[in-house]
């Protein structure tokens, strides 16, 4: 039928694909940076109270105050720091990139990292700058300082630690970032429960940088939910582009209760840190692949033939992400995240089975 679709759709949107999500039933499921850890059921009958009192008839809380209270109280955020909410932390990238679309204006961020941040950009009308990472995922500063001269992008993105690569990028470049940008720089601190360091407490140091988190990887991907904290000049513009009602009753509802049992949550992150440290270590051992080093909830390898891995680890009925086609410093690479023991011992075993 002829929709008239393509001639009316922007050209930029017509050569994009959508973002892929595998059919994952029946798979041990090592793809997408979830908490294998379901909610600790001695909290669950406090939970089902919660849901249970929320008013499916009303419209939410347009401003989410519990919640915003909450997630104040559980994670310290400074006072000088006003939050807005987001539906995931993809929501929160899609408000600062339609905020800061003018015409012609720039959204910079690192290659290999985050893809939301490109294709958001795209989205949105803002030319993106994708600054390549060195061969060992760092910053390359030089590069970086060129690259804000030429473009002066009007936001940067900096996921802290990366995805897909799981390091954290030199704090000082970061802070170089910062004082030479004309525009805002958003701290993307997707996996800082993981993470052996965080911005959370300079952040408010700087009049042009915000800090975004979400509690997708603390056990509550479910919920779509995550934050921006910043200076309220900024929050206040972004809360403008905020579409009513963007976090329902059901996720304010079990987000706040979840938050006020945050040491629950960060219990299961510190046992997944343990986790990661002994598949760390078993993985170093098989021959012929290279593991690198992680701060987040994931672990990037690089073995001989990626293709011919992930297929076998499929037809094993473990899913992880093909990496290699997404950068040319990732050939070869696959990302998995961290699961129970059980479900880290199943890949360890299959990736032993494939090499
Ligand atoms: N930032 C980074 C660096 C991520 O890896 C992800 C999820 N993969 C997100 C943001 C988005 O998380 P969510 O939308 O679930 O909050």
């Amino acid at each position: 039928m002829n929709t008239r679709a393509t001639g009316l759709i922007r050209p930029e949107i017509l050569a994009l694909s959508a973002y892929a999500v595998p059919s994952s039933a029946g798979f041990i499921k090592l793809d997408a940076m979830e908490n294998p850890y379901a909610f600790p059921a001695d909290l669950k009958p406090g939970l089902m109270e919660h849901l249970a009192a929320a008013s499916l008839n009303r419209y939410p809380d347009a401003s989410a105050g519990e919640l915003r209270e909450a997630i104040r109280q559980a994670m310290n955020i400074p006072d000088a720091l006003e939050i807005v909410l987001g539906n995931g932390s993809d929501e929160i990238i899609q408000m600062i990139a339609v905020a800061c679309a003018k015409p012609g204006a720039a959204l910079l961020s690192f290659e290999p990292s985050f893809v939301m941040f490109r294709l958001i950009a795209t989205f949105c009308g803002l030319d993106y700058v994708g600054v390549p990472l060195t061969k060992d995922f760092a910053i390359d500063i030089v590069a970086t300082r060129a690259a804000i001269e030429q473009h002066q992008p009007a936001v940067t993105f900096i996921a802290y630690p990366n995805n897909p690569t799981g390091n954290l990028f030199d704090r000082d470049a970061i802070r170089e970032i910062i004082m030479l940008s004309p525009g805002l720089v958003v701290i993307d601190e997707a996996y800082f429960a993981f993470s052996s360091d965080s911005f959370l407490d300079e952040i408010a140091n700087f009049p042009n940088a915000v800090l975004m988190r979400t509690v997708s990887k603390l056990g509550l991907a479910g919920l779509r939910l995550g934050f921006l904290a910043g200076h309220p000049e900024w929050i206040r513009e972004f809360d403008k582009v905020r579409l009513p009602y963007n976090i329902n009753n059901l996720t304010q509802a079990a987000a706040a209760f979840a938050l006020r049992h945050y040491d629950a949550l960060l219990a299961q992150a510190a046992i997944l840190c343990i986790e990661r440290s002994q598949l760390l270590k078993v993985l170093r051992t098989i021959p012929d692949i290279t593991v690198f080093p992680s701060e987040a909830n994931f672990i990037l390898l690089r073995v001989p033939e990626s293709e011919k891995t992930f297929k076998a680890l499929l037809s094993r009925k473990i899913l992880v992400k093909h990496t290699s086609a997404s950068h040319d410093l990732l050939g070869n690479t696959l990302r998995v995240t961290i699961g129970t023991p059980a479900e880290n011992a199943a890949f360890v075993s299959a990736l032993r089975d494939t090499i």
